[in-house]
């Protein structure tokens, strides 16, 4: 089969694939790319190969386009290894946006998990079907699972901060790289415990940015005596002002009664200030509150949730507003 490249959609790929064809209905749309390589290296020697062995189709969800589900469809490459050295017979040419595994591209991913982090599970999976993903919230929570963290045994500057997993329950320490903020390490537990184990795994560390928890600064101290240890301007404020409020609460009353410019010792009784109605303005007004009537003088009646006009009940009714007007 002759592949014809188009124009359409090229957008959403590098110079080394093209694609050839897509479809639409109302909810799915659907490209099909294939690779403008012809060769490929061995990935377990190296060796570069353009003996074709077969093709395949894989299918990947991508990120939406105008909120419809799409699809990529690509037409993959299988080689074979030319190295009789190798043990690696034929080998499957790989796709930067997707490793071999995987079923949704790496962009898709990044969405699904950058928009879960601020939902629950259930709710990102409902609101990423309105977006044009299909995703499970199953699916979801594996994504997260497979999170690592790449822990580098050199680093030589970090960052140590608890963070709450649950809030008020299960707490975490997080170790940054400073260089470059990314998490390293997420560590169980907000005690010197933990992170005394990990450091000791880690030597080269000359600098720690650390909250104010002494927990911390004592594992710091206990494993890396020279170690120069931060803490963080958020941290010393909030240290500060938590002090403030300490020394204020205990200074202050919990009221203050002013009166004048003047601090008054007790609270002062309370005087209640009626206005008098004004009943010159009021008589001004000439409010009309009499029925309205129709042309032939009879009294205009309107519908009511109770028609009985004349039941006990609304004849004590007029009598009381009778009695109360002034
Ligand atoms: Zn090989």
């Amino acid at each position: 089969m002759k592949y014809k490249e188009t124009t359409d959609y090229s957008f959403l790929l590098d110079g080394n694939y093209y694609v050839y064809d897509h479809k639409e209905d109302m909810e799915t749309l659907h490209i099909f790319i294939k690779s403008r390589q012809n060769k490929c290296r061995c990935p377990k020697c190296g060796m570069e190969s353009r003996k074709l062995h077969a093709t395949y189709k894989r299918t990947l969800q991508d990120t939406p386009i105008r909120c419809k589900q799409t699809f990529l469809h690509a037409n993959v490459y299988k080689y074979e290894c030319l190295n009789p050295g190798c043990d690696c017979r034929v080998f499957t040419e790989e796709l930067p946006f997707a490793k071999a595994s995987q079923v949704r591209t790496d962009a898709l991913n990044t969405l699904v998990l950058g928009v879960s982090m601020f939902l629950s599970n259930e709710g990102a999976s409902k609101v990423l079907g309105l977006l044009g993903i299909q995703i499970s919230n199953d699916t979801i929570q594996r994504l997260y699972d497979r999170i690592e963290f790449i822990d580098n045994p050199d680093v030589e500057e970090v960052g140590i901060d608890d963070v709450a997993i649950r809030k008020g329950q299960t707490y975490a320490t997080a170790i940054y790289d400073l260089k470059d903020h990314h998490l390293i390490a997420l560590l169980d537990g907000r005690e010197g415990e933990p992170l005394k184990n990990w450091l000791e795994r880690h030597k080269k560390i000359r600098l720690v940015a650390r909250d104010r928890a002494s927990a911390y600064a004592a594992a710091i101290s206990a494993v890396l005596p020279d170690c120069v240890q931060v803490a963080d301007r958020f941290h010393l404020l909030q240290n500060l002002l938590e002090h403030l409020k300490d020394i204020f609460k205990e200074e202050l009353p919990a009221k203050i009664f002013i009166r004048d410019g003047n601090v008054l010792d007790q609270e002062p009784e309370k005087v209640p200030q009626i206005k008098k109605p004004d009943d010159a303005f009021l008589d001004s007004l000439h409010y009309d509150n009499t029925p309205p009537r129709n042309p032939d003088n009879t009294e205009m009646t309107y519908d009511n949730k109770k028609h009985d006009l004349s039941s006990e009940q609304y004849r004590a009714q007029a009598r009381s507003r009778k009695k109360n007007r002034p």
